[in-house]
C-alpha cells in the first residue's frame, strides 16, 4: 500500500471514553477532528463504571445524559459496610442538588452512546484500525505516522487519549504507568443470579477490610450486577491469581455475588507518574484521560477525569482559538483538580484498607458524622460542572465567554 499525505487540523489518537467525548466537545464548539482507533471496532471488555455528576454534567451538555439514564441505574448513596460483617458503617450521598444524577452503567452501554454520537456527527471523522506508530512535533505542527505502512498525517493539535500505556507519551520518552501494587478482579453476574442484593433499589455497596475491599452496583439498567475486588498485592505475586480467595470469609452476601459471578479477570492497576505533563511541544500535543493521568479506582473518578478533561480542552480551544493559548489555559486548570482527585484516591486507598484497631475508629468517625456532611467533603469532586460549550460555535451564535482570557474566534487557527 502506498503511503498518502493528509493535512487535518486535530488528531485525537485512541478511541476510548477520552478520545471520544474530546471528539464531541469540540464538534460542539464548531472544531473537526479525526479519530484514530487502533481497534478494528469499538467494543469495551465487560466491566462496570460509576459516574458521578461531575462527569454527567458534560453528557447532559453533549444532549446524552437520557440515553446514559436508559442504559444506567441511578444511585442515590454509596454504602459502606464492614467487610466482615456486613454491617452499615455508613451511606454516603452522592446524588446533586441540581438534579444531575449519579449513575452506574456497564462500559459498553457508555461507549455505544458515545459512539453512536460520533457517528451522528459531521465533524468527527472515526479511523478504525489505525494504530499510531510515530509522532514528530515539528514548528507549527505535528506528523503522525500510522502502523503497516500507513497514512503520514500533519495536525495542529494532536491529542493523546490513549491510555494509561500511551504510545504518544512512550514515543516522547515519558516516563511510563507504574503498578500501584494492587490488582483488581472485575466480573459481572447477571440479574436472575444477584436480583437480591439490590432489590431495594440501592446504587453502590463497598465493603472494607485490611488491604482490600470490593465494590457491587447494577448495571445494564438493572440487569446485572458489577463486582470489582480489589487488593493490595504487592507482598505476593500469586495474591493477584487468589485474589478473591482473601475474600471467602467476608460478608455472605458478597461471597454468593463472588461465586456466581462468571470468570474473573485479575487487572493490575497502573498509575501515570504525577510528574507527567499534559502538555508538549509548545502545546501541539496535549495529554487527555488515563494518557494523562491514570490513576487507581479508589475514587472512581478515572473515566470522570477524562471526560471533564475533555471538555475543558474544547472550552479553551474555543476561548483562544489557537492550540498554544488553549493548552497552557487547559493544563492550568486541570492540574490542580487532578492532584486533588490524586489525594483523594490515596486518602481512599489508606481509609478504606485500615485493619482493627484503626478501622474500628475509621467506622465510629464516619457513623456519627452527619450525612449531609460526608456529601459536603466532596462537594468540590461532584459539583463541578461542565464550562458551557455553547460560545465557540463559529456561526457566533451562544452566550460570550465569562473570560479567563479573551476569546478570538475558534476559525482563527482552526478548521
Ligand atoms: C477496575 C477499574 C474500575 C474503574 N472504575 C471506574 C469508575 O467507576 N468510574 C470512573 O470514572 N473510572 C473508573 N475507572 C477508570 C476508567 O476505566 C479509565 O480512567 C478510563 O477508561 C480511561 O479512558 P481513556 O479513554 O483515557 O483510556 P482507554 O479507555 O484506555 O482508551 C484508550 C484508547 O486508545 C486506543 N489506543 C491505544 N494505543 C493506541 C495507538 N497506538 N493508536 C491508536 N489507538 C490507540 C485504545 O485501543 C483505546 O481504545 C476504573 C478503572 C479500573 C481499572
Amino acid at each position: 500500500m502506498s503511503r498518502s499525505q493528509t493535512t487535518i487540523a486535530i488528531a485525537i489518537v485512541g478511541g476510548g471514553i477520552a478520545g471520544l467525548t474530546a471528539a464531541l466537545c469540540l464538534a460542539r464548539v464548531g472544531l473537526r477532528s479525526t479519530i484514530f482507533e487502533r481497534a478494528d471496532e469499538l467494543s469495551e471488555v465487560g466491566a462496570g463504571l460509576q459516574l458521578s455528576p461531575n462527569a454527567l454534567s458534560v453528557m447532559e451538555l453533549l444532549g446524552l445524559l437520557p440515553a446514559l439514564q436508559r442504559a444506567g441505574t441511578e444511585a442515590s448513596h454509596v454504602e459502606l459496610k464492614r467487610g466482615l460483617s456486613g454491617r452499615t458503617i455508613t451511606e454516603v450521598p452522592v446524588h446533586a442538588g441540581d438534579g444531575t444524577p449519579y449513575l452506574s452503567i456497564h462500559r459498553a452501554d457508555l461507549q455505544t452512546v458515545l459512539r453512536d454520537a460520533v457517528e451522528r456527527e459531521p465533524k468527527i471523522t472515526l479511523r478504525l484500525g489505525a494504530t499510531l506508530a510515530s509522532v514528530r512535533p515539528g514548528a507549527g505542527s505535528v506528523k503522525i505516522g500510522l502502523a503497516n505502512g500507513g497514512d503520514t498525517i500533519t495536525a495542529d493539535l494532536l491529542i493523546a487519549a490513549d491510555g494509561v500505556r500511551s504510545a504518544v507519551a512512550e514515543i516522547l520518552g515519558l516516563a511510563p504507568a507504574v503498578p500501584t501494587g494492587t490488582t483488581a478482579w472485575r466480573t459481572t453476574i447477571e440479574a436472575a443470579e444477584a436480583a437480591d442484593p439490590f432489590d431495594d433499589g440501592a446504587g453502590i455497596r463497598a465493603w472494607l477490610g485490611p488491604r482490600r475491599h470490593a465494590v457491587a452496583y447494577p448495571i445494564r439498567a438493572g440487569r446485572a450486577v458489577n463486582l470489582v475486588m480489589i487488593a493490595q498485592t504487592d507482598e505476593s505475586p500469586n495474591a493477584a491469581r487468589n485474589l478473591s480467595a482473601g475474600f471467602s470469609n467476608w460478608d455472605e452476601q458478597l461471597v454468593d455475588l463472588a461465586r456466581r459471578a462468571s470468570a474473573p479477570t485479575p487487572w493490575p492497576l497502573f498509575a501515570t507518574p504525577v510528574s507527567r505533563p499534559f502538555v508538549l511541544s509548545d502545546g501541539r500535543i496535549v495529554l487527555l484521560g488515563d494518557a494523562a493521568h491514570a490513576m487507581a479506582p479508589y475514587a472512581a473518578q478515572g473515566a470522570g477525569m477524562a471526560i471533564e478533561d475533555a471538555a475543558v480542552l474544547a472550552d479553551a480551544l474555543a476561548r483562544t482559538g489557537e492550540p498554544r493559548a488553549a493548552a497552557e489555559l487547559y493544563e492550568a486548570e486541570r492540574r490542580p483538580r487532578i492532584d486533588r482527585v490524586r489525594k483523594r484516591v490515596g486518602f481512599h486507598r489508606f481509609v478504606y484498607h485500615l485493619a482493627p484497631p484503626l478501622s474500628l475508629g475509621r467506622d465510629m468517625v464516619l457513623a456519627l458524622r452527619p450525612k449531609a456532611a460526608l456529601r459536603g467533603d466532596l462537594a468540590w469532586l461532584y459539583d463541578w460542572r461542565a464550562p458551557d460549550l455553547t460560545h465557540g460555535h463559529q456561526d457566533g451564535s451562544g452566550p460570550q465567554p465569562s473570560g479567563r482570557t479573551e476569546r478570538r474566534a475558534a476559525s482563527d487557527r482552526l478548521p
